[in-house]
């Protein structure tokens, strides 16, 4: 003990036991140790191994609790403390020298020794690192990272990193364990000094050259201190002076478990944010495949959102084109005495109800309307598509003047000629592009019809295409190509558009009477009225529906990725448990474990949405240019995408991040 010292001890164990349970059998590391440091001292622990001098370097160091026993640290009890004030008090107090140094791979020096500044209270004194780092005589390995340091330069980065916060109280576990003896000299020189300085040393080893350094030796044999005794071989100076170390009063208030802003300093993001760099970059495949997962989960959204958008833009404009003072009367279904029947029925229209509906009051004019696939050739070119007979109103009330050539007369409607309209699509897959085929003369359904116009470019809306169209005299395609009597709707025009609703009901009381059909409420489905709102609103519907059927789908593969973000969280935390283990051995509480591993994975998930929200807005580009695909790109989609994303990187990088912060110290350090 130093001599004529009448400090009170800075260490104070009182009949400390550890158990170690390993299923049913027990381990006592620790059988009853009593022993009392002061401050100043130099004490070397020696024994054999598995005597428990770790063990009990451990508890010193607060990285371990005792199973039972008190510890008095400056006077303070700290058996019972919770992890987060252990790690405050490390923190503020202690300075620990690992046999394995356990240097972060990838770091400067400058770095390493820094590192416990992240975790303690700035207001307190601490070091320059420079400065720690010239003193152990490293001036000229600053940048150095720990494969490019000797065994024994690595060690010194650690007694620096050990100093950084002007510790009272250095524990070193086998410091020299793995040097050559001169590095071993070199790492007792510095303990020595630092001794001088008046910090007290604790070192454990088995080597009895360098216990005989210290200034007491305590040897400890199964758990139990065998004996503890000066020794005068030592070399080491005692400080002149010592002080007694106190704990700071305001410890439990300022570090409190509680989450607190003010805390939670933004040089920490920062340097967080630089170690998940760092930790990216280190696994180069392994954080891209991950990112390529939210990626495309991202991309997708964006252009499935885009095209379901631009579907339903094009769609309104469509329908506003039309003119808001159309109606379409449809026949229905007909209830006759209870029974229910098809479609049809007495309710069927004919082309002579047609021109009996144009004398209802508030109609303007009526075209019929009947729709079939037919197949169309041209020399050896074959096609699909949707064929439409109507009458010359047509035209005008829905906006088909022809762009190249004429629309049919009532005269080619009279004589059922063979002549028709086509759109450029259909015209593309006859005639090929920019080719003009009035005149020419087609096959529809095996019937030759004449070419007399090309109808007007109307566009896709993403679902269908509506230059894929031919359209022929009514009366041709009800009684020369399909054999139908009836049509399947009638378009009707309202004298005004605030006309529409009572217009309908008239068109639908006038098709009731004409029908003979009496005006009982199961009768009142027979004929269905619908004017363009109630088409817009259904159109409307059905495509935010495919929308959000699209838009579920690129959801799930973002939760696909942000499956692969938390088995690579689960992985790099299992990985890094040493380095988890340091951190908190210098000072690190859980949540700042648990925010460096949330700022990696949301920087992973956050840089995929980044990409994302680029390809799939490129993707949206192209679809709009090559398939000619209306899609729109809007603000709120590319920040739901965004946010998205940022969310699953929270989400699924929760868990590996708080496994990772309720890592025991010890045994993260010893995990292998
Ligand atoms: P020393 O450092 O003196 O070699 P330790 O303190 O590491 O000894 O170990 C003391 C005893 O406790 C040994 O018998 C060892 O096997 C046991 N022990 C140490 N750590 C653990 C642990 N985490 N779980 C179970 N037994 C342990
Ligand atoms: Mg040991």
């Amino acid at each position: 003990m130093v001599a004529g010292n009448t400090n009170v001890a800075i260490i104070e164990i009182k009949d400390i036991h550890k158990v170690y349970k390993m299923g049913d059998t027990e381990v006592r590391a620790l059988n009853g140790v009593s022993l009392s440091i002061e401050p100043g001292e130099f004490v070397a622990i020696m024994g054999a191994s598995g005597s428990g001098k770790s063990t009990m370097l451990q508890i010193l160091g607060l990285l371990d609790t005792p199973t039972s026993g008190s510890y008095k640290l400056m006077e303070r009890e700290v058996a019972t403390l919770v992890e987060d004030d252990l790690a405050a008090i490390r923190s503020q107090t202690l300075g620990f020298i690992f046999q394995m140094f356990n240097l972060l791979a990838r770091t400067s020096s400058t770095e390493q020794v820094s590192l416990p500044l992240l975790y303690s209270d700035p207001s307190l004194p601490h070091d320059d690192p420079k400065r720690l780092l010239e003193m152990v005589g490293l001036g000229e390995r600053m940048d150095h990272k720990p494969n490019e340091l000797s065994g024994g330069q690595q060690q010194r980065v650690a007694i620096a990193r050990a100093l950084i916060n002007k510790p009272k109280l250095i524990l070193a576990d086998e410091p020299t364990g793995n040097l050559d003896s001169k590095s071993s000299e070199d790492v007792i020189d510095f303990l020595g000094k630092m001794n001088a300085s008046g910090i007290t040393v604790v070192l454990v080893t088995h080597e009895p050259d360098i216990a005989t350094h210290a200034r007491r030796i305590v040897t400890m044999k199964d758990g139990k201190v065998l004996s503890d005794v000066e020794n005068p071989q030592s070399t080491i100076t005692a400080p002149a002076k010592v002080e007694s170390p106190t704990l700071k009063e305001n410890l439990q208030k300022k570090w409190s478990f509680n989450f607190s802003w003010r805390q939670y300093q933004w040089r920490q993001f920062n340097a967080y944010f630089r170690q998940a760099f760092r930790a990216l970059i280190a696994n180069k495949v392994r954080s891209g495949l991950s990112v390529l997962g939210i990626l495309i989960g991202v991309a997708a959204v964006i252009a499935m959102l885009a095209v379901g958008t631009g579907a339903q833009k094009s769609l309104e404009q469509q329908l506003s084109s039309l003119g808001t003072n159309l109606i379409m009367l449809m026949p229905g279904s007909l209830q006759v005495g209870g029974v229910q029947q098809g479609v049809g029925g007495t309710s069927r229209i004919t082309l002579q109800d047609v021109d009996a509906i144009a004398s209802v009051p508030m109609v303007k004019r009526v075209a019929p309307e009947v729709s079939s696939k037919v197949q169309v050739t041209y020399a050896d070119k074959n096609w699909n598509t949707s064929l439409t007979g109507t009458t010359p109103n047509y035209a005008e009330m829905k906006s088909y003047q022809p762009i190249y050539g004429r629309f049919f007369t009532m005269d080619d409607v009279q004589h059922r000629n063979r002549v028709c309209l086509l759109g450029i699509t259909v015209i593309k897959n006859l005639f090929g592009e920019n080719a003009n085929p009035v005149g020419q003369w087609i096959k529809i359904n095996r019937v030759n019809f004449q070419v007399i116009g090309v109808l007007p470019v109307k566009g896709s809306n993403g679902f269908m295409d509506r230059d894929d169209a031919i359209v022929v005299p009514v009366t041709t395609a009800m009684y020369r190509l399909l054999g139908r009597l009836y049509v399947n709707y009638v378009d009707v025009e309202a004298d005004s558009s605030d006309d529409t609703g009572p217009a309908g009901d008239a068109v639908k009381a006038f098709m009731m009477k004409l029908k003979h059909i009496p005006n009982l409420p199961g009768n009142d489905g027979a004929f269905q009225i619908r004017n363009m709102a109630d088409i817009q609103a259904t159109l409307s519907a059905s495509t935010q529906i495919m929308t959000i059927l699209l838009s579920s789908i690129a959801a799930i593969s973002l939760l696909v990725g942000g499956i692969g973000i938390m088995n690579i969280m689960l992985v790099s935390v299992t990985e890094r448990t040493r380095e988890i283990g340091l951190r908190k051995a210098i000072g690190a509480r859980r949540l700042d474990i648990l925010s460096q591993f949330l700022i990696e994975s949301v920087a992973v998930s956050v840089m995929g949405g980044a990409m994302g929200i680029v390809l799939g807005w490129s993707i949206t580009l192209l679809v709009s240019k090559f398939a000619g695909w209306n899609t729109v790109v809007t603000p709120s989609s590319v920040l739901l995408a965004f946010g998205f994303s940022a969310l699953v990187g929270i989400l699924f990088g929760i868990w590996p991040a708080h496994k990772a912060s309720r890592l025991s110290p010890i045994m993260a350090l010893r995990y292998e």
